[in-house]
C-alpha cells in the first residue's frame, strides 16, 4: 500500500430496480431507486470503507444521478479527483429486473452517457501516476475511451512496480467489438491476481476444466486465482501454495447484485495491507455475504470493524 492508491477505471451508474420478480420492463411497474451502481464504483467504494487508499477515473453527468454517486465516494474516502462531470451527457444508469430464476433483464444506458465519455484527462493521469495499484473491471473495457487509459495505466503503475488485478465480467450485452476481447486479452497477460466468477475462469483459459485452467493460468504467471462460487464460496489458487476452500456464510440473499465487486475489493484490500491469503480470502467472502443482505449493489459496502463482528457471529455453509 505504500506505493500509492488502489485506483479503478469505468463506469459509474445509478441503478434502478423492479421490485417486483417478472420478466423485462414491457409495462408500467414499480421501480425502486436509484441507487449508486457501476462496477467500478461498487469496487472502490469496498475498497475506501476498509481503510484502503482508493480512486477511480470515471465520469458522471452534471445532474442529480451524478451527484449522488460523487457524494457517496466522497464520503466514502474515495478520491474523486479524476471523475469527470460532463455538461452534455446524462449519467449512465441500468435498469434491473430479477427474473424468477434469478436471472436479470437490463436496459443499460452506457455508451450514449457520461460513463462512455472516460479519458485521460489532467487529473486521470496525475491519478495514474501516483498509484500503486490498478483493479481492471472487464466491464470497463467494453467502453473504448475507459479501455485506452486502463492500458495507460496498467503499464504505468507496473513500470513504478505496482500490481495489477483483474475481475473479468465481460457481459455478453455489453461486448460490442473486438477491442474488448484484445485489451482483456492484453491486461490478462500481466495480471498479478485474476478474480473470476463462475464461466469466467473457463473462458479466460480457454479450457473447460478447472484444474487445467487454474493450472494454465498459473503457469502463464498470474500469481493468484480467487474463483468466486456465489452461495458456495470462493477457493484460493496460488503459485506454488496450496488451495484454500472457503464456504460461504449463510445469509438471506436479498440482491445479489455488486457482491463479486465487494468480496474482490475486500480480498485486495486484505493482501495489500499485508494479510495472509487465508485471512483475506475469509474476509472476503463476509463482504460478499453482507453485501447480498441489502438492497442495492452499493448499500451493504463493509468497514473492516463491520466485517469483523460478522465473521464472528455469522455461520457458514
Ligand atoms: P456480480 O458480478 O453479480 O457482482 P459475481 O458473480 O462476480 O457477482 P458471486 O460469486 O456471485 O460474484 O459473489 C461473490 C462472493 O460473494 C461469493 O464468492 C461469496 O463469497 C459471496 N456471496 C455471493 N452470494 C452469496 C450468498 N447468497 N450467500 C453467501 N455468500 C454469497
Ligand atoms: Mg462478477
Amino acid at each position: 500500500e505504500a506505493l500509492g492508491p488502489t485506483i479503478t477505471v469505468g463506469e459509474i451508474l445509478v441503478e434502478i430496480m423492479a421490485t417486483t420478480v417478472g420478466t423485462g420492463f414491457i409495462e408500467p411497474q414499480s421501480l425502486a431507486g436509484p441507487y449508486p451502481s457501476g462496477a467500478p464504483a461498487i469496487f472502490i467504494d469496498q475498497v475506501a470503507r476498509m481503510g484502503g487508499a482508493a480512486g477511480i477515473i470515471a465520469g458522471v453527468g452534471d445532474d442529480d444521478f451524478g451527484r449522488l454517486n460523487v457524494d457517496r465516494l466522497r464520503h466514502d474516502g474515495v478520491d474523486v479527483s479524476a471523475i469527470a462531470i460532463h455538461e452534455d451527457w446524462p449519467t449512465g444508469s441500468a435498469f434491473v429486473r430479477y427474473r424468477p430464476n434469478g436471472a436479470r433483464d437490463f436496459v443499460f444506458n452506457i455508451a450514449r452517457s457520461a460513463a462512455g465519455q472516460v479519458g485521460l484527462t489532467s487529473a486521470a493521469e496525475a491519478l495514474v501516476r501516483r498509484a500503486g495499484h490498478v483493479h481492471v473491471m472487464g466491464t470497463a473495457l467494453t467502453i473504448p475511451g475507459a479501455r485506452k487509459v486502463i492500458l495507460f495505466a496498467v503499464e504505468t503503475v507496473q513500470a513504478r512496480g505496482g500490481s495489477v488485478s483483474l475481475d473479468p465480467n465481460l457481459r455478453k450485452e455489453l461486448l460490442t467489438d473486438d477491442g474488448a476481447l484484445d485489451s482483456f486479452n492484453q491486461v490478462l497477460a500481466t495480471a498479478d491476481l485474476l478474480l473470476p466468477s463462475g464461466d469466467e475462469l473457463f473462458t479466460a483459459a480457454g479450457r473447460a476444466d478447472e484444474a487445467a485452467a487454474v493450472a494454465k493460468l498459473l503457469e502463464s504467471g498470474i500469481g493468484e486465482i480467487v474463483l468466486k462460487r456465489g452461495e458456495h464460496g470462493a477457493s484460493f489458487f496460488g503459485r506454488g501454495l496450496p488451495r484454500i476452500d472457503c464456504p460461504a456464510f449463510t445469509v438471506d440473499e436479498v440482491d445479489p447484485t455488486g457482491a463479486g465487486d465487494c468480496f474482490g475489493a475486500a480480498y485486495l484490500t486484505c493482501r495489500r495491507k499485508g494479510m495472509a491469503p487465508d485471512a483475506a480470502l475469509l474476509h472476503a467472502n463476509a463482504a460478499g455475504a453482507r453485501n447480498v443482505t441489502r438492497l442495492g449493489p452499493m448499500e451493504g459496502v463493509s468497514t473492516l470493524a463491520e466485517l469483523t463482528t460478522f465473521i464472528a457471529e455469522t455461520p457458514r455453509r
